[in-house]
């Protein structure tokens, strides 16, 4: 079996290696001038300027079992027109639902999925009464393209607004009220073409300045209300889109239950523990659903920390200090760059800190401390 992969960073890289072991290989359709560095030497890279470049390149290989994205930014005409000839999975209209952030509200919205107060500003006149009907604090977000926190902007207060000069935000905005959440969790789930579900344990994610930094699985403490309310939200939403594949939701939880953030139609950060645990991971259970293969198992019995490494791979680092395991995505440095992650198995939360103490000594960072003070008995 082959699968075309729409993207060279590491999620790409991640699905290649996991498709590998089970006997299905991949190829790497990708725009001229983006890095392939994570991809090197797992498939061929096809390059292309324009969507019929990108199809004559698939036109060229023999035998291509399904086309899937590393991720939601992939323009919607080319998904379109390689969905004529090809079996995109996840289906475009999945994929191009979450490409903004109005279009996955009105999805959310349809299916009565709570999400946090919001509304769209378009134009600059509108800007006022909308930040007023949502009320401080608020965050504003760009509708697209906008990943790791950038494109957002927190405005605590009126008098904080009233100091912002509106002149420098462009317009359309989502505006939407800041929620003092209990903690964020997300579910990772996958489908397979005759429509089973499997979820994998919510993960409890750990975020600063919007980027994500870390996150437990299996979530300490979750209630089985709150479980049951993702695991029905994001069955109503694979059901809706008739998804095929790993499909991630970002979720808020506050006294009053879940609120979804944002969703994800592909492999998610939150989910690379997966790769050092007792189940199939993500990636390959993905493979697996696009191209009709039967789905791995996604209960686990242990407990794993994964751990972003951003900016650059520190050269403590080289190895992984047991018991961690490392993960180089073969990136450039560059300041707040996902360049790497590190899965630790932990059997309870004593063993978690001293293994953290340990990193602590490679890995000198305000990190490693301010996760110490997140871990739970
Ligand atoms: P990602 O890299 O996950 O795609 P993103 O840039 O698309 O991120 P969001 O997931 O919307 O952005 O926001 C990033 C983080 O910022 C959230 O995980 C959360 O920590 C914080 N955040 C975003 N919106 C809100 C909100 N309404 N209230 C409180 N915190 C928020
Ligand atoms: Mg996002
Ligand atoms: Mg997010």
């Amino acid at each position: 079996m082959s699968v075309v992969i729409l993207g060279s960073g590491q999620l790409a890289k991640m699905l290649a290696e996991a498709g590998n072991e089970i006997g299905i290989s991949s190829t790497f359709v990708v725009k001229h001038g983006v890095s392939a560095d994570p991809v090197g030497g797992l498939g061929e890279v096809h390059r292309h300027d324009s969507d019929d470049q990108a199809q004559a390149c698939l036109d060229s290989l023999p035998n291509v079992t399904a086309v899937t994205v590393e991720t939601e930014n992939t323009a919607s005409s080319l998904l379109s027109l390689l969905s004529e000839s090809f079996p995109v999975r996840p289906n475009t209209a999945c994929v191009v639902a979450c490409q903004n952030r109005e279009h996955e509200r009105q999805l959310l919205d349809q299916l009565n999925i709570p999400t946090a107060p919001h509304a769209v500003a378009r134009e600059h006149s509108a800007l006022t009464s909308v930040v007023e009907q949502i009320g401080f604090p608020l965050v504003l977000k760009t509708l697209s393209e906008g990943y790791d926190g950038k494109g957002q902007w927190v405005v605590e207060s009126a008098k904080e607004w009233e100091s912002l000069d509106q002149s420098t935000l462009t317009l359309p905005l989502l505006v939407e009220k800041k929620i003092d959440f209990i903690r964020e969790i997300s579910l990772i789930g996958v489908r397979s073409p005759e429509g089973e579900i499997r979820f994998y344990p919510p993960a409890e994610n750990i975020h600063i300045g919007g980027i994500l930094i870390a996150s437990f699985a299996p979530a300490a403490n979750l209630s089985n209300t709150i479980l049951q309310q993702a695991e029905t939200n994001l069955t109503k939403l694979m059901e809706h889109l008739d998804y095929q594949g790993v499909m991630a939701m970002e979720c808020f939880q506050t006294a009053d239950g879940l609120l979804v953030n944002e969703l994800a139609p592909r492999v998610h950060n939150s989910g690379h523990w997966t790769m050092d645990s007792d189940v199939t991971s993500q990636f390959e259970n993905h493979m697996r659903a696009i191209t009709g293969k039967p789905l791995g198992i996604t209960q686990t019995q242990k407990h794993t920390l994964m751990l972003n490494i951003l900016g650059e791979i520190p050269a403590g680092l080289s190895a992984a200090p047991e018991p961690f395991s490392l993960y180089d995505y073969r990136k450039s440095a560059r300041p707040g760059r996902k360049v790497g992650h590190l899965n630790l198995q932990y059997s309870d939360s004593k063993s978690l800190v001293s293994a953290l103490h340990t990193l602590a000594k490679v890995w000198p960072n305000e990190f490693v401390q301010t996760l110490i003070t997140q871990i739970k008995d």
